[in-house]
């Protein structure tokens, strides 16, 4: 187990606020990525600070079977946020145990058991979901149930041809994130509806990258007017604090089977969940991501780069030499904090309420390291 570390010399980070992270000697830097998502409101938000302060003194825990204010707010804020029909929202801990509940609950719901995932798919690292989870380095020696199909992102005929009566469920990112950051192509979605449609298998979309503004609508399935009939969200649901949840539509919920975890809908992470969609619902930040994406893909068009792809603010560049090195660069010489996404690309996913001026800053030190 490795932690990402730049050079000898590990940053330390001690606090943030906003776009920007300061380490323990001082140092200002914006990030670009260091917070993997979780932080699309900016970190240390103070209304989410606050929500949280006053749920902690208010009460800590209670386990699920006593109903609290809190856990039902964001039942019904979830439901209310999510596309369509999706209603019967399941709360947990972390991305990866929102797409295990999905699987479970497709199983259960169509009586079947294979799953159609894509190649370069990251799902989580849980067994379930790390089967469907493509790189062998994350499979290896850890006797990964067998029972998902893999085929090529973006090809919708190969994606039709592998389901059939005996799938359970289709899990798509509707933008591969740590797989290079590649968009669906147009009409990818909605094929893969179709094919879910024609065979009665679940489509489960996996916003967890995608999801709560990053790619300039509150879900990137909604940019492509596909329904799933469940949808996975976490990383930035909870500025933070662990929360991740299943949103299913009826015929999912109504057959789901048993599941359950302790600390699902525990009132903290539910008070900063409710206190984040509020800032992103004031603030507008998913049309703003997308805004600023815009500006940051075409201002990163100019440099002498392979490849700008990406929607709003989960943006892969594609350099010639080695991302690492980059990387390492960019946080040393120029205090910017970004993710790699594959050997080549770089992954810039900013929290959602950057300025224009943070974008010049970045693609600036981008240049500079070219
Ligand atoms: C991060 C991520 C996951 C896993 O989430 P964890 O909270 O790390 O378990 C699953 N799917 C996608 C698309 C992700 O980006």
């Amino acid at each position: 187990m490795s932690g990402f570390v730049f050079g000898e010399k590990p940053i330390e980070i001690e606090s943030g606020d906003g776009v920007h992270l300061y380490d323990s000697g001082g140092s200002e830097y914006l990030d670009f990525g260091a917070s993997y998502a979780c932080a699309p409101v900016g970190h240390s938000h103070p209304d989410v600070v606050s929500a949280v302060e006053q749920q902690a003194s208010d009460l800590l825990f209670v386990q699920g079977s006593y109903p609290t204010e809190t856990r039902t707010a964001l039942y019904d804020r979830l439901a209310a946020l999510a596309p369509g029909a999706l209603s019967n929202v399941w709360l947990c801990n972390s991305g990866t145990e929102a797409n295990e509940a999905a699987l479970k609950f497709a199983r259960h719901a169509t009586d079947r058991e294979t799953v159609v995932a894509t190649k370069r798919a990251f799902h989580g690292r849980t067994l379930g979901s790390l089967a469907a989870t493509w790189k062998q380095k994350y499979r290896d020696g850890f006797a990964v149930p067998d029972n998902v199909e893999f085929v090529d992102y973006g090809d919708a005929d190969a994606l039709a041809d592998a389901v059939d009566e005996d799938t359970a469920a289709v899990l798509l990112e509707p933008v591969q994130g740590e797989g290079g950051v590649r968009p669906a192509p147009d009409g990818y979605l909605a094929a893969a509806r179709e094919a879910c449609d024609e065979t009665g298998a679940a489509l489960v979309l996996d916003e967890i990258q995608t999801g709560l503004g990053r790619t300039g609508a509150l879900w990137a399935c909604e940019r492509a007017g596909v329904e799933p009939d469940v949808l996975t969200v976490a990383k930035g649901l909870g500025s933070g604090l662990p929360i991740g949840a299943t949103v299913c539509a009826d015929w999912i919920a109504d057959d789901a089977g048993d599941h359950g975890s302790t600390f699902s809908g525990g009132p903290v992470p539910c008070a900063a969940a409710l206190a984040t969609l509020d800032v992103l619902e004031r603030e507008s930040l998913a049309t703003h991501a997308g805004d600023l994406g815009g500006y940051l893909q075409s201002e990163l068009s100019e440099l002498p780069v392979r490849d700008v792809r990406g929607a709003g603010l989960l943006v892969g560049v594609e350099v010639k030499r080695g991302a690492m090195r980059a990387l390492r660069a960019l946080a040393m010489d120029h205090q910017l904090l970004a993710l790699p996404a594959g050997r080549t690309t770089l992954r810039f996913l900013p929290p959602l309420s950057i300025t224009e001026a943070d974008i010049d800053r970045a693609v600036g030190a981008l240049e500079g390291v070219l």
